[in-house]
């Protein structure tokens, strides 16, 4: 098989095999096991004691009924999961995914990407994620609730602080966070922080976790321009997305002297040749929960919204994809390129496809993937559990020092473990080597589990 030796080759013909018609996990595992031959082939070990095959297969996976009623009486089932996927290094942590788009391939391509991005951020956390098919757009409040106390009614029994502990994702913002928290005390009669991370914050929550994946692409970004002696100052940026990792992006490359010229929705994309005004940005899509057509319209001159094509279209030096996977395929980097734009970070969770990251880094484009460049968010979360931990609660700049120190220091292993590699500016390489073999070699000292 073309990119894998005949042992990986092997080990990803069982995971064919064994997990059938789950694209996005079969994607999540090639991906990963296509840059360990070197690895094998210098540490047998790891061949020999099945360490990558137990990796593919997730501790535990279990999927449950979320039976809720609506605003009109009417009962709703949705399919609730969380995969624990793997603890050699901690907790299972890992957010929680409400879109109708989820069933289990979706949740364990993120869960198992979760477990590489735990272990680069050097927090002592396993990896797992979690979500359902239930679609919050156009969902009151009160409905939103009742699904997500169905939701934790289930779940309850299987999380905790030193067992698996959830977040946010897509659609799991700090609403659902409290509904869910608010659930978990009412049931257990506990109250333990350490069970959710993104939690608000006069109830446990930590500064800066909202912001965190959006910053945190950002700082990494920075690290990029910098090791070429180079800065964000006057460069232009597209954001795809605007949600929250997307907003929080924007804003840290506005206060490093980027201008970010367009952004995204399901529905279109919105370019501003003034720059995304943030604060805007944020009424429309927190307050207001609606689209960014609705931004265009607000903000007026030198703002249009465009509801066909792609964002990618639109001139840039830097991309960051923050809205889903597979969102940008290999026609768009080949756009993005001849357009001029030199480096493209993950924000969102594989967002790239294997064609486009082909496409990028053959044509000499940085590119950093999701599960280094998005591990802001979940390193904060480990930053809130350590405060929860200790019944404490750190300043704003305290927590984005933190913050920004674990993304240099991912960049650097990065780097570091591509040269030792042979590879050097290969952070594809350096992401997926430095990730497993922390957990490999974890997973070797506590005996065949
Ligand atoms: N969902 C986020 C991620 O993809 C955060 C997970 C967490 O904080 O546990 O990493």
């Amino acid at each position: 098989m073309a990119g894998l030796d005949d042992k990986l080759a092997e080990i990803y013909d069982e995971v064919l095999r064994r997990n059938t018609g789950e694209a996005e996990f079969h994607q999540a595992v090639r991906e990963v096991l296509t840059s360990l031959g070197p690895v094998v082939a210098k540490h047998p070990q790891y061949a020999d004691s099945a360490v990558i095959r137990r990796l593919c297969e997730p501790e535990r996976q279990i999927i449950f009924r979320v039976p809720w009623v609506d605003d009109t009486g009417t009962v709703q089932i949705n399919r609730g999961f969380r995969v624990e996927f793997n603890s050699a290094l901690g907790p299972y942590k890992g957010g929680l995914r409400f879109h109708p788009s989820v069933y289990l391939g979706i949740v364990k391509f993120l869960g198992f990407e979760q477990i590489f991005k735990n272990s680069l951020t050097g927090m002592p956390i396993g990896g797992g994620k979690g979500g359902s098919d239930f679609d919050p757009k156009g969902r009151s409040d009160g409905e939103v609730m009742r699904f997500c106390q169905a939701f934790m009614t289930e779940l309850y029994r299987h999380i905790g602080e030193y067992t698996d502990v959830p977040a946010g994702d897509i659609g799991v913002g700090g609403r659902e966070i409290g509904y869910l928290f608010g659930q978990y005390k009412r049931i257990t009669n506990r109250y333990e922080s350490g069970t959710l991370t993104g939690k608000g914050l006069t109830w446990g929550g930590s500064q800066v976790r909202t912001e965190a994946t959006g910053y945190g692409t950002v700082y990494f970004t920075d690290e990029i321009l910098r090791a070429s002696g180079e800065s964000f100052d006057g460069k232009r940026v597209t954001v795809s997305g605007s949600g929250n990792v997307a907003i929080y992006a924007i804003e840290k490359i506005h206060q490093l002297g980027g201008a970010v010229i367009a952004c995204s929705d399901s529905d279109g994309y919105v370019v501003d040749d003034n720059g995304i005004d943030v604060e805007l940005l944020k009424d429309v899509k927190q307050h207001r929960r609606a689209r960014v057509a609705e931004y265009a319209e607000l903000r007026g001159q030198g703002a249009h919204h465009v509801g066909t094509g792609s964002i990618w279209e639109v001139p840039c030096d830097i991309a960051l994809p923050c809205a889903t996977q597979n969102e940008l395929d290999a026609d768009d980097a080949a756009k993005l390129i001849s357009n001029g734009c030199g480096i493209v970070a993950e924000g969102a969770n594989m967002p790239c496809t294997p064609a486009a990251v082909r496409t990028l880094t053959d044509a000499g484009v940085a590119f950093a993937p999701g599960k280094a460049a998005n591990a802001g968010g979940v390193a904060t979360s480990a930053l809130e559990m350590q405060q929860n931990a200790s019944r404490d609660s750190w300043t704003f700049e305290h927590t984005e020092e933190r913050l920004a120190e674990i993304m240099r220091g991912i960049h650097d292993r990065c780097l570091e473990t591509a040269d030792e590699y042979g590879l050097p500016g290969n952070y594809v390489a350096g992401a997926n080597i430095a990730g497993f073999i922390q957990v490999a070699d974890a997973m070797l000292a506590l005996g065949v589990i």
